[in-house]
């Protein structure tokens, strides 16, 4: 194939978009069709609730897009892209009216835990944090033979365990436990399963190496910089313009899919060889969300100071708290007393609100297609920590799993992460092998967070797709 072949990217997805990007800057023609009316996939910012008060419908926080190997090498900032960091990267709030605080300097971090821990936590992430860039390397990847097996193998050891069984033999007292438990969480896992620990250290080390930062005006500001810099490099994008069926197009054009298997199958299913279409048809959907967004008069009232230093809060307690919160989701359940994660971007972006006023963007786990309406249960959680919140609600929009999934078809039932991120499905996504992003057909790829390494905004997904696609273009 020469530079001529016409490159088809469906989906603009920071995924998506991090394909075209890398295409398009090796010189082929690449046009970006996007269903929706506007670009970013999960990026996107709107007024969901009062005029003057601007929401990250989906992803605030930003940890793996500001440290992503790929999108850090972007001339981001050129097109408007900028990174807030707020004091703390996150806060955990107890109910004796302190919070555990993950700053970047890791002594400072040690000092907000229970005198017995301040060590081991030091112990725990110290080794890591010192081998970050080879451990980004390694992980941020689809599965390879290592190239700095040492680093693997420590972190390894630790990963492959459970988050609360790493907790337990690391950590005496609650407030580390806690804390570790709030970052494992995001792997959407029951916190008993081998592998969740892995998620907790990598967005414990991200704290510690980058901050947790939010992009200045609202997440939207990530795709339009993208879409910036891909059309500076001849790139087209088309909105409003899904792409239905494969076979209506050019037979000689390459597809990049930003989508997850079960798109892929009705777009393309026809193209895929039998075995291909059953791997995808196994592919597995994780638990889903339900989301709140909240116009406020005032900064939410927490009881713990610390809490108001940081722009993300984990509301849920204790470790067992957690831990029973995200079992009674993989139990069909949507659970009494959810682990919550807020957003308060407002407190460090004032951009994102009128003068005075505050947005508040929160969401607990969930049964994958459940909508049941968990307002009032993920409310009483920041009511727990921030008496008075109720107060300051001037207004709220709502979204439960299926809504989600109808404002993008690539949240399965709310599954945020295109897929569950187990062991079975964290390298192997979306089918086992060395090349996850070819397909059975050679002009067809895939690159949403269905392939390693998987769920949140850093377009790694997209750049190890694209670079497959071009080792196919250049050597057939
Ligand atoms: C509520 C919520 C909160 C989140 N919070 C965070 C966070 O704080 N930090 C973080 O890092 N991540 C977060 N995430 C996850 C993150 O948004 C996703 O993991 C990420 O957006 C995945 O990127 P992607 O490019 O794979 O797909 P997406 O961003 O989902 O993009 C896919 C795009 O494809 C389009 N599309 C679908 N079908 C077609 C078609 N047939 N033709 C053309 N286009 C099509 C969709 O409209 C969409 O624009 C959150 C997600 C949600 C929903």
């Amino acid at each position: 194939m020469n530079k001529e072949t016409e490159i088809i990217v469906a989906g603009s997805g920071p995924n998506g978009l991090a394909a075209a990007i890398l295409l398009a800057a090796e010189g082929y023609p690449v046009t970006v069709l996007e269903a929706a009316d506007t670009v970013g996939g999960g990026t996107r910012t709107q007024e969901l609730t009062l005029p003057g008060f601007r929401h990250d419908v989906c992803s605030a926080i930003h940890p793996l897009g500001a440290a992503s190997p790929f999108l850090s090498r972007l001339p981001l900032a050129e097109y408007g892209l900028e990174w807030i960091y707020p004091e703390a990267a996150l806060a955990h709030p107890f109910d004796d009216g302190t919070a555990a605080l993950l700053y970047q300097d890791l002594k400072q971090t040690a000092g907000s835990l229970d005198p017995s821990d301040r060590r081991p936590y030091q112990q725990l992430m110290e080794p890591l944090l010192g081998s970050w860039e080879e451990l980004a390397e390694e992980v941020l990847a689809p599965i390879h033979f290592p190239k700095h097996p040492l680093v693997m193998a420590r972190f390894g050891t630790l990963a492959l365990r459970s988050a609360t069984g790493l907790a337990r033999s690391q950590f005496r007292g609650e407030r580390a436990a806690a804390l570790f438990a709030g970052l494992s969480a995001h792997s959407f896992l029951p916190l008993e399963r081998p592998g969740s620990a892995a998620f907790g250290l990598i967005l414990g080390l991200l704290g510690h190496v980058n901050g947790w930062p939010v992009a200045k005006g609202g997440s939207a500001a990530i795709p339009t910089a993208l879409v910036a810099h891909l059309e500076s490099l001849g790139g087209r994008i088309r909105t409003a313009t899904p792409l239905r069926s494969v076979e209506n197009c050019s037979p000689n054009a390459v597809f990049i899919l930003d989508l997850t298997p079960r798109q892929a199958l009705k777009i393309a299913g026809s193209r895929f060889d039998a075995e291909y279409r059953r791997r995808l048809e196994e592919y597995r959907y994780g638990p889903g969300i339900f989301k709140i967004d909240w116009a406020l008069s005032g900064p939410i009232p927490w009881t713990a100071p610390g809490c108001r230093r940081a722009a993300t809060v984990h509301l849920g307690g204790t470790l067992d708290e957690i831990a029973a919160s995200e079992r009674e989701v993989w139990q069909g359940k949507p659970p009494e007393r959810p682990f919550v994660l807020v957003a308060q971007q407002s407190v460090c972006d004032p951009t994102r609100a009128p003068e005075g006023k505050h947005t508040g963007w929160a969401y607990c786990h969930v049964p994958n297609g459940s909508i049941f309406d968990m307002t009032d249960r993920i409310e009483a959680q920041i009511e727990r920590f921030a008496p008075g919140f109720a107060d300051l609600i001037l207004a709220r929009n709502t979204r439960d799993t299926a809504e989600i999934e109808a404002y993008n078809e690539n949240f399965v039932g709310g599954d945020i992460n295109g897929g569950v991120q187990d062991l079975g499905q964290i390298v192997a996504r979306p089918v086992p092998g060395l090349h996850p992003y070819a397909t059975s057909d050679r002009n067809i790829f895939l690159c949403s967070a269905s392939t390693p390494p998987g769920g949140g905004v850093h377009g790694m997904c997209g750049y190890h797709a694209a670079r497959c696609a071009l080792e196919r273009l250049r050597h057939g």
